[in-house]
Protein backbone atom coordinates (compact mmCIF):
# COMPACT_ATOMS: atom_id res chain seq x y z
CA UNK A 1 0.00 0.00 0.00
CA UNK A 2 2.87 2.39 -0.88
CA UNK A 3 4.52 2.45 2.09
CA UNK A 4 7.86 0.62 0.60
CA UNK A 5 9.55 3.83 1.49
CA UNK A 6 8.88 3.49 5.55
CA UNK A 7 11.83 2.59 7.38
CA UNK A 8 11.82 -0.75 7.72
CA UNK A 9 12.10 -2.38 11.21
CA UNK A 10 15.98 -4.88 11.61
CA UNK A 11 19.22 -3.27 12.33
CA UNK A 12 17.94 0.17 11.55
CA UNK A 13 15.75 0.12 15.25
CA UNK A 14 19.01 -0.86 16.81
CA UNK A 15 20.88 1.84 16.08
CA UNK A 16 18.03 3.52 16.34
CA UNK A 17 16.86 2.60 20.33
CA UNK A 18 20.40 3.29 21.08
CA UNK A 19 20.36 6.67 20.34
CA UNK A 20 19.98 9.99 22.94
CA UNK A 21 16.00 9.78 23.68
CA UNK A 22 15.64 13.58 22.22
CA UNK A 23 16.82 12.25 18.95
CA UNK A 24 14.60 8.79 18.95
CA UNK A 25 11.70 11.30 19.91
CA UNK A 26 12.90 13.65 16.76
CA UNK A 27 13.22 10.06 14.71
CA UNK A 28 9.56 8.89 15.62
CA UNK A 29 7.45 12.17 15.02
CA UNK A 30 9.55 12.46 11.56
CA UNK A 31 8.67 8.70 11.02
CA UNK A 32 4.48 10.03 11.75
CA UNK A 33 4.64 12.48 9.33
CA UNK A 34 6.46 10.27 6.41
CA UNK A 35 4.02 7.82 7.17
CA UNK A 36 0.89 10.50 6.94
CA UNK A 37 2.15 11.46 3.67
CA UNK A 38 2.64 7.97 2.02
CA UNK A 39 -0.72 7.26 3.02
CA UNK A 40 -2.12 10.70 1.62
CA UNK A 41 -0.55 9.89 -1.76
CA UNK A 42 -2.19 8.78 -4.56
CA UNK A 43 -1.55 5.87 -5.66
CA UNK A 44 -1.70 4.67 -1.31
CA UNK A 45 -5.31 5.72 -1.74
CA UNK A 46 -5.70 3.74 -4.70
CA UNK A 47 -4.16 0.49 -3.31
CA UNK A 48 -6.45 0.83 -0.29
CA UNK A 49 -9.54 1.29 -2.64
CA UNK A 50 -8.37 -1.71 -4.54
CA UNK A 51 -7.43 -3.97 -1.53
CA UNK A 52 -11.17 -2.56 -0.08
CA UNK A 53 -12.75 -3.67 -3.48
CA UNK A 54 -11.15 -6.92 -3.93
CA UNK A 55 -11.30 -8.12 -0.21
CA UNK A 56 -14.18 -8.24 1.36
CA UNK A 57 -13.40 -9.13 5.04
CA UNK A 58 -12.48 -6.42 7.91
CA UNK A 59 -10.04 -7.68 10.22
CA UNK A 60 -9.68 -6.76 14.08
CA UNK A 61 -7.12 -7.91 16.23
CA UNK A 62 -7.54 -7.95 20.03
CA UNK A 63 -3.91 -8.46 21.02
CA UNK A 64 -1.15 -7.88 23.92
CA UNK A 65 0.31 -4.22 24.11
CA UNK A 66 3.64 -6.26 24.32
CA UNK A 67 5.88 -4.52 21.40
CA UNK A 68 7.10 -7.45 19.75
CA UNK A 69 3.64 -8.15 18.62
CA UNK A 70 3.07 -7.14 15.05
CA UNK A 71 0.49 -8.76 13.00
CA UNK A 72 0.90 -6.73 10.33
CA UNK A 73 4.92 -7.12 9.65
CA UNK A 74 4.43 -10.88 10.71
CA UNK A 75 1.73 -11.54 8.04
CA UNK A 76 3.42 -9.16 5.44
CA UNK A 77 -0.41 -7.05 5.45
CA UNK A 78 -0.12 -3.59 4.60
CA UNK A 79 -0.39 -1.08 7.46
CA UNK A 80 -4.16 -0.13 8.01
CA UNK A 81 -5.35 -2.97 7.25
CA UNK A 82 -5.52 -5.11 10.69
CA UNK A 83 -7.07 -2.94 13.29
CA UNK A 84 -5.00 -3.80 16.44
CA UNK A 85 -6.88 -3.09 19.73
CA UNK A 86 -4.52 -3.78 22.67
CA UNK A 87 -4.25 -3.73 26.16
CA UNK A 88 -2.04 -5.80 28.98
CA UNK A 89 -1.70 -9.50 28.56
CA UNK A 90 -4.82 -8.91 25.54
CA UNK A 91 -7.07 -8.91 28.28
CA UNK A 92 -10.57 -7.82 27.21
CA UNK A 93 -13.92 -8.01 28.48
CA UNK A 94 -17.08 -7.47 26.21
CA UNK A 95 -18.88 -5.95 29.42
CA UNK A 96 -16.54 -2.90 29.58
CA UNK A 97 -18.43 0.10 28.59
CA UNK A 98 -16.33 2.08 26.43
CA UNK A 99 -14.58 -1.14 25.22
CA UNK A 100 -17.89 -3.44 24.30
CA UNK A 101 -19.18 0.02 22.33
CA UNK A 102 -16.34 1.16 20.24
CA UNK A 103 -16.08 -2.51 19.13
CA UNK A 104 -19.72 -2.78 18.11
CA UNK A 105 -19.14 0.35 16.01
CA UNK A 106 -16.45 -1.03 14.02
CA UNK A 107 -18.58 -4.05 13.46
CA UNK A 108 -21.17 -1.75 12.44
CA UNK A 109 -18.65 -0.01 10.16
CA UNK A 110 -17.87 -2.66 8.30
CA UNK A 111 -21.00 -4.71 8.01
CA UNK A 112 -23.11 -1.82 6.23
CA UNK A 113 -20.36 -1.57 3.65
CA UNK A 114 -21.46 -5.39 2.91
CA UNK A 115 -19.03 -6.83 4.21
CA UNK A 116 -17.74 -9.63 6.83
CA UNK A 117 -16.12 -9.14 10.14
CA UNK A 118 -12.65 -11.34 11.19
CA UNK A 119 -11.97 -10.82 15.14
CA UNK A 120 -8.27 -12.14 15.73
CA UNK A 121 -8.45 -12.91 19.20
CA UNK A 122 -5.00 -13.27 20.33
CA UNK A 123 -2.03 -14.55 22.95
CA UNK A 124 1.31 -14.77 22.81
CA UNK A 125 3.76 -17.29 24.20
CA UNK A 126 7.63 -18.20 23.62
CA UNK A 127 8.98 -21.62 22.57
CA UNK A 128 12.58 -20.68 23.78
CA UNK A 129 11.80 -19.91 26.97
CA UNK A 130 9.14 -19.29 29.52
CA UNK A 131 10.51 -15.81 30.81
CA UNK A 132 10.08 -14.71 27.05
CA UNK A 133 6.26 -15.06 27.12
CA UNK A 134 3.40 -12.58 28.26
CA UNK A 135 4.34 -10.92 31.68
CA UNK A 136 0.65 -9.75 31.65
CA UNK A 137 0.02 -13.29 32.87
CA UNK A 138 2.94 -13.72 34.71
CA UNK A 139 4.18 -16.37 31.87
CA UNK A 140 1.03 -18.47 32.23
CA UNK A 141 0.16 -19.36 28.53
CA UNK A 142 -2.53 -22.15 29.71
CA UNK A 143 -4.16 -19.06 31.31
CA UNK A 144 -3.71 -16.45 28.61
CA UNK A 145 -4.92 -18.99 26.25
CA UNK A 146 -8.00 -19.88 28.11
CA UNK A 147 -8.93 -16.22 28.14
CA UNK A 148 -8.81 -16.09 24.74
CA UNK A 149 -11.61 -18.51 24.06
CA UNK A 150 -13.58 -16.44 27.28
CA UNK A 151 -13.35 -13.09 25.11
CA UNK A 152 -14.51 -16.25 21.87
CA UNK A 153 -17.31 -16.89 23.81
CA UNK A 154 -18.35 -13.52 24.54
CA UNK A 155 -17.79 -12.43 20.70
CA UNK A 156 -20.62 -15.16 19.92
CA UNK A 157 -22.81 -13.96 22.76
CA UNK A 158 -22.87 -10.34 21.14
CA UNK A 159 -22.94 -11.57 17.67
CA UNK A 160 -23.71 -14.67 17.12
CA UNK A 161 -22.89 -18.40 16.89
CA UNK A 162 -23.71 -19.05 13.66
CA UNK A 163 -20.48 -16.99 12.45
CA UNK A 164 -21.83 -15.93 8.63
CA UNK A 165 -20.77 -12.44 9.18
CA UNK A 166 -18.52 -12.01 12.26
CA UNK A 167 -15.73 -14.64 12.96
CA UNK A 168 -14.01 -15.12 16.15
CA UNK A 169 -10.90 -16.81 15.46
CA UNK A 170 -8.37 -17.48 18.30
CA UNK A 171 -4.94 -17.42 17.83
CA UNK A 172 -1.41 -18.00 19.32
CA UNK A 173 1.66 -15.99 18.25
CA UNK A 174 5.47 -17.47 19.03
CA UNK A 175 7.35 -14.61 19.63
CA UNK A 176 10.60 -16.54 18.73
CA UNK A 177 9.85 -16.50 15.04
CA UNK A 178 6.46 -14.11 15.01
CA UNK A 179 4.96 -17.76 14.04
CA UNK A 180 1.11 -18.13 14.30
CA UNK A 181 -0.59 -21.01 15.87
CA UNK A 182 -4.35 -21.18 14.74
CA UNK A 183 -6.82 -22.47 16.81
CA UNK A 184 -9.38 -24.79 14.50
CA UNK A 185 -13.14 -23.63 15.25
CA UNK A 186 -13.59 -26.66 17.53
CA UNK A 187 -10.61 -25.94 19.79
CA UNK A 188 -9.19 -28.84 19.62
CA UNK A 189 -6.83 -28.82 16.43
CA UNK A 190 -4.07 -26.11 15.78
CA UNK A 191 -2.35 -24.94 12.36
CA UNK A 192 0.89 -23.82 13.71
CA UNK A 193 2.81 -22.12 10.60
CA UNK A 194 6.24 -22.22 11.69
CA UNK A 195 5.90 -25.66 10.47
CA UNK A 196 4.51 -25.53 7.22
CA UNK A 197 7.01 -24.53 4.24
CA UNK A 198 7.23 -22.06 1.77
CA UNK A 199 6.78 -24.86 -0.98
CA UNK A 200 4.08 -26.53 0.61
CA UNK A 201 1.53 -23.58 0.69
CA UNK A 202 -1.38 -25.60 -1.72
CA UNK A 203 -2.57 -27.58 1.08
CA UNK A 204 -3.49 -24.18 3.16
CA UNK A 205 -6.88 -23.64 1.54
CA UNK A 206 -7.81 -27.44 2.51
CA UNK A 207 -6.43 -27.07 5.70
CA UNK A 208 -8.39 -23.81 6.33
CA UNK A 209 -11.89 -25.62 5.52
CA UNK A 210 -10.84 -28.43 7.87
CA UNK A 211 -10.08 -26.21 10.66
CA UNK A 212 -12.78 -23.47 9.90
CA UNK A 213 -15.69 -25.34 8.21
CA UNK A 214 -18.10 -22.61 9.36
CA UNK A 215 -16.59 -19.44 8.23
CA UNK A 216 -17.52 -17.83 4.83
CA UNK A 217 -15.63 -19.02 1.72
CA UNK A 218 -15.07 -15.15 1.27
CA UNK A 219 -13.77 -15.12 4.54
CA UNK A 220 -11.53 -17.99 4.25
CA UNK A 221 -9.94 -16.12 0.64
CA UNK A 222 -9.02 -13.01 2.68
CA UNK A 223 -7.57 -15.18 5.31
CA UNK A 224 -5.00 -16.88 3.33
CA UNK A 225 -3.09 -13.77 2.19
CA UNK A 226 -2.14 -13.22 5.33
CA UNK A 227 -1.54 -17.08 6.34
CA UNK A 228 1.27 -17.00 3.43
CA UNK A 229 2.66 -13.81 4.29
CA UNK A 230 3.24 -15.21 7.88
CA UNK A 231 4.74 -18.42 6.44
CA UNK A 232 7.14 -16.07 4.30
CA UNK A 233 7.89 -13.50 7.42
CA UNK A 234 8.86 -16.95 9.35
CA UNK A 235 11.28 -17.51 6.77
CA UNK A 236 12.97 -14.50 6.55
CA UNK A 237 13.11 -14.64 10.72
CA UNK A 238 14.81 -17.87 10.57
CA UNK A 239 17.44 -16.32 7.63
CA UNK A 240 17.85 -13.55 10.19
CA UNK A 241 20.05 -12.82 13.09
CA UNK A 242 16.84 -12.98 15.76
CA UNK A 243 18.65 -12.98 19.39
CA UNK A 244 18.66 -9.44 19.26
CA UNK A 245 14.63 -8.75 18.70
CA UNK A 246 13.33 -11.74 21.04
CA UNK A 247 13.51 -9.84 24.42
CA UNK A 248 12.13 -6.66 24.81
CA UNK A 249 13.20 -3.44 23.40
CA UNK A 250 10.83 -1.25 24.16
CA UNK A 251 11.41 2.53 24.72
CA UNK A 252 7.98 3.87 24.66
CA UNK A 253 5.08 3.96 26.44
CA UNK A 254 1.78 4.46 24.39
CA UNK A 255 -1.66 5.24 25.74
CA UNK A 256 -4.48 6.02 23.43
CA UNK A 257 -5.34 4.70 19.95
CA UNK A 258 -4.08 5.45 16.28
CA UNK A 259 -0.54 4.25 16.36
CA UNK A 260 -0.76 1.88 13.22
CA UNK A 261 1.98 4.43 12.04
CA UNK A 262 4.48 3.18 13.86
CA UNK A 263 4.55 -0.25 12.27
CA UNK A 264 7.55 -1.66 13.51
CA UNK A 265 8.07 -4.14 16.61
CA UNK A 266 9.68 -3.40 19.87
CA UNK A 267 9.36 -0.30 19.95
CA UNK A 268 6.17 0.93 22.01
CA UNK A 269 4.28 -0.89 24.46
CA UNK A 270 0.90 0.58 23.72
CA UNK A 271 -2.27 0.48 25.71
CA UNK A 272 -5.88 1.14 24.25
CA UNK A 273 -7.81 3.46 26.96
CA UNK A 274 -10.50 0.46 26.68
CA UNK A 275 -10.41 -1.11 31.08
CA UNK A 276 -11.80 0.64 33.27
CA UNK A 277 -8.75 -0.29 34.99
CA UNK A 278 -6.42 1.72 33.23
CA UNK A 279 -3.80 2.72 35.96
CA UNK A 280 -2.42 -1.30 36.31
CA UNK A 281 -1.36 -1.80 32.37
CA UNK A 282 -0.23 1.41 32.76
CA UNK A 283 2.26 0.64 35.77
CA UNK A 284 3.11 -2.63 34.53
CA UNK A 285 4.35 -0.92 31.62
CA UNK A 286 6.52 1.29 33.53
CA UNK A 287 7.58 -2.15 35.42
CA UNK A 288 8.85 -3.42 31.74
CA UNK A 289 10.40 -0.32 30.52
CA UNK A 290 12.07 0.10 34.00
CA UNK A 291 13.36 -3.42 33.37
CA UNK A 292 14.55 -2.80 29.75
CA UNK A 293 16.82 0.34 31.64
CA UNK A 294 18.13 -1.74 34.42
CA UNK A 295 18.88 -5.15 32.06
CA UNK A 296 20.87 -2.20 29.72
CA UNK A 297 18.59 -3.23 26.57
CA UNK A 298 17.94 0.02 26.00
CA UNK A 299 19.76 3.85 27.06
CA UNK A 300 18.47 5.11 30.02
CA UNK A 301 18.68 8.55 29.09
CA UNK A 302 14.81 8.76 29.22
CA UNK A 303 11.81 7.57 27.78
CA UNK A 304 8.78 8.48 25.84
CA UNK A 305 5.11 8.81 26.93
CA UNK A 306 2.80 9.14 24.05
CA UNK A 307 -0.48 9.78 24.30
CA UNK A 308 -2.72 9.99 21.36
CA UNK A 309 -6.57 10.78 20.56
CA UNK A 310 -7.68 9.76 16.47
CA UNK A 311 -10.50 12.01 15.76
CA UNK A 312 -13.20 11.40 12.41
CA UNK A 313 -14.17 15.57 12.05
CA UNK A 314 -12.87 18.50 12.62
CA UNK A 315 -14.96 21.01 14.93
CA UNK A 316 -16.83 19.49 18.44
CA UNK A 317 -14.63 15.60 17.09
CA UNK A 318 -11.10 17.24 17.21
CA UNK A 319 -11.53 19.58 20.31
CA UNK A 320 -12.53 16.39 22.05
CA UNK A 321 -9.63 14.57 21.13
CA UNK A 322 -7.53 17.35 22.22
CA UNK A 323 -9.25 16.74 25.48
CA UNK A 324 -8.28 13.58 25.83
CA UNK A 325 -5.24 13.24 24.61
CA UNK A 326 -4.37 15.36 27.42
CA UNK A 327 -6.00 13.95 30.01
CA UNK A 328 -4.48 10.88 29.17
CA UNK A 329 -1.03 12.18 28.96
CA UNK A 330 -1.76 13.54 32.52
CA UNK A 331 -3.04 10.31 34.32
CA UNK A 332 -0.62 7.82 32.96
CA UNK A 333 2.23 10.31 33.90
CA UNK A 334 0.74 10.37 37.66
CA UNK A 335 0.25 6.61 37.58
CA UNK A 336 4.00 5.91 36.75
CA UNK A 337 5.66 8.91 38.67
CA UNK A 338 3.64 7.25 41.71
CA UNK A 339 4.15 3.45 41.19
CA UNK A 340 8.30 3.66 39.48
CA UNK A 341 9.64 6.82 41.75
CA UNK A 342 12.84 6.25 39.69
CA UNK A 343 11.44 6.87 36.03
CA UNK A 344 10.05 10.27 37.06
CA UNK A 345 12.87 12.38 35.73
CA UNK A 346 13.24 9.92 32.80
CA UNK A 347 9.29 10.44 31.08
CA UNK A 348 9.04 12.62 28.01
CA UNK A 349 5.80 13.24 27.42
CA UNK A 350 4.35 14.33 23.79
CA UNK A 351 0.69 14.60 23.11
CA UNK A 352 -0.91 14.60 19.76
CA UNK A 353 -4.41 13.68 17.86
CA UNK A 354 -4.29 11.76 14.82
CA UNK A 355 -7.08 12.66 11.78
CA UNK A 356 -8.13 8.90 11.09
CA UNK A 357 -8.84 10.63 7.18
CA UNK A 358 -5.23 11.87 6.45
CA UNK A 359 -3.41 10.03 9.46
CA UNK A 360 -1.42 13.28 10.11
CA UNK A 361 -0.44 13.67 13.22
CA UNK A 362 -0.38 17.07 15.37
CA UNK A 363 1.55 17.35 18.68
CA UNK A 364 -0.76 19.45 21.16
CA UNK A 365 0.35 21.06 23.92
ZN1 LIG B 1 1.77 -10.03 26.70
Amino acid sequence: MGNSSLPQPGPDSVTIRNLPIQERIDWLIEHAHHYAEVYQSPESYLARERYNAKHDTGIIALKCMDGRLNLSLATNTPPGIIQPIRNLGGRFDLGWPHFGEMLTEQVYSVVRNGRHMLVLINYHYSKGDAQRGCAGWGYNTEAARDHTLRIKRQVEEVFGTIHSTVYPLVCGFETDEDALILHGSNHRDVLDLSTISAHDLTSLPASLSRLYPDMPEEMQEDLLPLIQGNIAHIEGIRKSDRTLEMVHHEWMIGIGRGFHWLHMPNLALIIGPYSPELADPLSKAGGIIAANMKTDKIPDDGFLLFSLAPYQDVGVDRARATLKSRFMAEFATHVIRSDHPKLADKINVRKGVLSWHTRALELIT
